[in-house]
């Protein structure tokens, strides 16, 4: 009997992928004697965040978002101070400074990263302009050298958004040490996740300490439990984004599969790359671009359609084929809050205009099994751009 493709068992664009000791783990925390942020869990997720990442300290938040929050309580923006962010990016990069007042001057990508372009940034710089945020698309890396020196010459704060690019190096060198902070994401569509969770980077004892008043809302409690200070008082702003222990506990599982996770991700990522080359190229396709001393991290697989058109029917025609593939992100500089609370670079976005239009996402994940994989890449070398 001919089967034909819509008996087939769709393949989901996300599965959540469950590690050998994440069930023991949630057991341990539901019984153990700390529930809230300050258990066993917590700190062992935060030791094996600093040995992947290579961050000298680091913090657990509860979500990328609130990561990202905790940044912009360190970096300390002023109502009416400027942060150059792109505008290719999911919301919270720039809703964080618009919260405090401060005003998002969204930048273009580049075209074959689309990550932040380093050569629009000098001209969105004015005398309000506090801080640079690089958003590390897919896990591939910003044009770090030449970030690190613009904001060393204009004295900015410059914050890395590493939820894509956990364990993932520019020329050797760990993403997410470069910036004064990083923002890490374990949501579940993250590479390591547990359901909601988050973590920030960070270069050194000063602004560890800073950190952990701040995610206590703004108390000294850190130092009170490790029985430094006698009572622990409000001395700066804050919030709590303090980690449940039974979440910490997920996550802990799920960093210590890190290299089992990452090798399935890449062999996926590769797979497709290798596999859809011909038929990109004869279709007008452009597959991610990869910039000599990046070491990505498998975070996403994309395609650059050549217009809206062939991408909507492409998704179409993916479904048909039982394969669930989505967009992402609406260019945020003209976005309704973004007009509103924003204001764009000089040079304008249109890359981001453009690319927001024509990209088209992939299944990628740990347990993509190799017959779902030749599945994607059937479905979609069986689409013809017109
Ligand atoms: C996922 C993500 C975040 C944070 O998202 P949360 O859902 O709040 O954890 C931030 N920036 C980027 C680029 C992301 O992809």
């Amino acid at each position: 009997m001919r089967v034909t493709t819509s008996e087939l068992t769709p393949i989901p664009f996300n599965r959540t992928y469950v590690a050998e000791n994440q069930h023991e783990y949630v057991l341990s925390a539901m019984h153990g004697k700390w529930a809230s942020g300050y258990g066993r869990f917590n700190e062992q997720a935060t030791d094996l965040i600093r040995k992947i990442s290579g961050a000298e300290h680091a913090v657990l938040t509860t979500s990328g978002s609130t990561a990202l929050d905790l940044a912009a309580f360190l970096v300390d923006v002023e109502p009416g101070d400027e942060v150059l962010v792109p505008s290719y990016t999911f919301v919270a990069v720039a809703n964080v400074w618009a919260v405090r007042g401060a005003v998002p001057v969204f930048v273009d990508c580049r075209p074959d990263t689309l990550n932040i372009d380093e050569e629009a940034i000098e001209a969105a710089i004015t005398s309000r302009t506090r801080a640079i945020v690089a958003m590390h698309y897919g896990g591939v890396a910003c044009e770090m050298t030449r970030l690190v020196k613009i904001a060393e010459r204009y004295d900015l704060a410059l914050v890395e958004d590493n939820a894509h690019g956990f364990g993932a190096s520019y020329h050797g060198r760990p993403l997410g040490t470069f910036g004064n902070l990083a923002a890490l994401s374990f949501h579940a569509s993250k590479n390591v996740q547990c359901g909601e969770g988050g973590g920030v980077m960070l270069p050194d004892a000063e602004i560890a300490r800073r950190a952990d008043i701040a995610r206590e809302n703004g108390t000294n409690r850190r130092e009170f439990f490790r029985g430094q200070v006698d009572k622990y008082r409000w001395i700066e702003k804050g919030a709590n984004y303090m980690l449940a222990e039974l979440l910490a506990a997920q996550l802990t599982a799920q960093l210590e599969a890190f290299d089992e996770i990452q090798r399935q991700r890449h062999e996926v990522w590769r797979f497709y790359d290798e596999e859809l080359a011909d038929w990109a190229a004869a279709n007008g396709v452009a597959r991610p671009g990869v910039p000599d001393g990046c070491d990505h991290a498998a975070h996403l697989y994309y395609l650059l359609l050549p217009d809206l058109a062939s991408r909507e029917g492409m998704i179409a025609h993916l479904a048909r084929h039982g394969v669930q593939a989505h967009f992402h992100y609406m260019p945020l500089h003209n976005s309704v809050a973004g007009l509103r609370f924003g204001r764009v670079a000089p040079d304008g976005c249109p890359v981001a205009e453009s690319v927001s239009d024509r990209l088209i996402r992939l299944p990628l994940y740990a347990g993509l099994t190799e017959g779902e994989r030749e599945r994607v890449v059937r479905a979609v070398t069986g689409y013809r751009v017109r």
